[in-house]
């Protein structure tokens, strides 16, 4: 069955996150491995996280984690590098310890030093986060092309992997984000120019979500599937092009808008070939 399912919740417990993506009709799921908003770990008590081992294991859930939203890779800010590669590196342990496969980041921004500079810190961060650790799989995120973001062209994740040649490294594509950043995801010729570099087979998850704003608007504005510019015609697309529909697919689409959760996860896997 293909792996289709959606960021959920890890509130009261980190295991009740399986009882909620399989409530939902999940295959594969997203989560924070602590608070998003947060610099420090909140502690994950023994029992929870065998609890979460044996639901792994029990229901079979694909699981990815996504990095918190302070930390930022690509600074030149020495403090602020430093701090966000202990944070990589404490999320990382935190999946291993939890057997997460895959854990998503997102570049950062290069705060005006220029995106060369950017790219530079990105793969300094991500090299020494990787070597003190093991096991999880580092996945670098695409972005929507907000200023000074690193990322938001394909091309920079290329880069950073083509600097680290890790094979623990690989790429999460978020379809709103391309789509903002100006890649029409809709038509085959945009994806066969965006495969052409970059490696399908370092692809192991991809955010579907749908676009609130119009194509290369560089905002980052989720919406519900075929409630946005994508649309669902567009996602069928999207979704038969060779390759896409064996990976980890992940909503992280507004919850309580347009469709109920459950509803659009059955309607992202009407939409696979
Ligand atoms: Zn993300
Ligand atoms: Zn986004």
């Amino acid at each position: 069955m293909a792996l289709v399912g959606r960021h959920v919740s890890i509130a009261g417990s980190i295991d009740l996150a399986f009882d909620r993506a399989k409530a939902l009709g999940c295959t594969a799921m997203q989560i924070f491995v602590t608070n998003p908003r947060g610099w420090k770990l909140n502690p994950i008590g023994k029992d929870s996280e065998a609890s979460f081992r044996k639901k792994r294991e029990a229901t079979g859930i694909v699981s990815v984690a996504h990095m918190p939203y302070l930390p930022n890779i690509a600074s030149s800010n020495k403090d602020a590098f430093s701090k966000s590669v202990e944070s990589l590196v404490e999320n990382m342990e935190r999946c291993s310890r939890l057997e997460i496969d895959y854990l998503v980041t997102h570049m950062g921004s290069h705060m005006g030093h220029g995106k060369e500079k950017g790219i530079e810190n990105v793969a300094q961060a991500v090299a020494a986060a990787l070597e003190r650790s093991s096991g999880v799989t580092v996945l670098l995120e695409n972005e929507a092309g907000h200023k000074n973001s690193v990322g938001d062209k394909t091309e920079d994740l290329v880069r950073v992997s083509d600097i680290i040649k890790d094979k623990r490294l690989g790429f999460c594509l978020d379809t709103c984000h391309l789509f903002a950043s100006g890649y029409d995801i809709t038509d085959h010729k945009v994806l066969d120019e965006m495969f052409g570099s970059l490696s399908m087979n370092k692809v192991f998850a991809i955010h579907l979500n749908d676009a609130k704003k119009e194509l290369g608007s560089c905002l980052d504005r989720h919406a519900n599937i075929g409630y946005g510019h994508i649309g669902t015609e567009g996602f069928r697309r999207f979704l038969s092009y060779k390759g896409i529909s064996t990976k980890a697919i992940i909503l992280e689409t507004p919850v309580g808008e347009d469709i109920s959760e459950a509803d659009e996860i059955t309607l992202a896997r009407s939409l696979l070939p």
